[in-house]
């Protein structure tokens, strides 16, 4: 098919209920032609948080930056990604460094949201998908590209898949 006329006439033409419609991003080769992403920003940022080993209450020491894939806007087709900033604090009396918690975000040292994390166990446990199926879904319909073995890993680790 040749892109050009798929994507425009796909653009423009309402579909009816039912009907099979191609992946607007099918034949797309290149990854800057990509939809950009949507960029949200979430804050964690603390100027004191309690020790989560001695509780005691320990100032900022700097500011970072993480980000996160979510699952996307399936309306626009557009990825999105929520830039967090949060706080790393270091405790005065037992010396350890930790940062401000957003575990309700992300798991630890992730690269995508918990909400991503939750639907791709879902495919695959709930509705039976093989991984790399799964991992084409969060594309197609959310917009997040997530390696099939990452989506293994999640899986795996959720001890949910006899
Ligand atoms: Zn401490």
């Amino acid at each position: 098919m040749i892109p050009e006329i798929a994507l425009s006439l796909e653009a423009t033409v309402m579909p009816k209920p039912g009907e099979y419609i191609a992946d607007s991003t099918e034949a797309i080769t290149r990854v800057e032609d990509l939809p950009k992403p949507k960029i949200v920003r979430r804050n964690r940022c603390y100027r004191r948080r309690p020790c989560p080993r001695c509780g005691r209450s320990a100032y900022r020491l700097r500011r970072v930056e993480r980000t996160l894939h979510d699952l996307g806007d399936s309306v626009s087709g557009r990825p999105r990604d929520l830039h967090v900033t949060y706080s790393a604090h270091r405790c005065p009396r037992c010396n350890g460094y930790f940062n401000a918690d957003m575990a309700d975000l992300a798991p630890p040292k992730g690269h995508y949201t918990q909400r991503v994390v939750a639907m791709a166990v879902r495919l695959v446990v709930e509705d039976g998908l093989p991984y790399r199926a799964a991992s084409w879904h969060l594309w197609r319909d959310h917009r997040v590209f997530v390696p099939f073995a990452t989506v293994q890993n999640w899986v795996e680790a959720s001890g949910k898949k006899s």
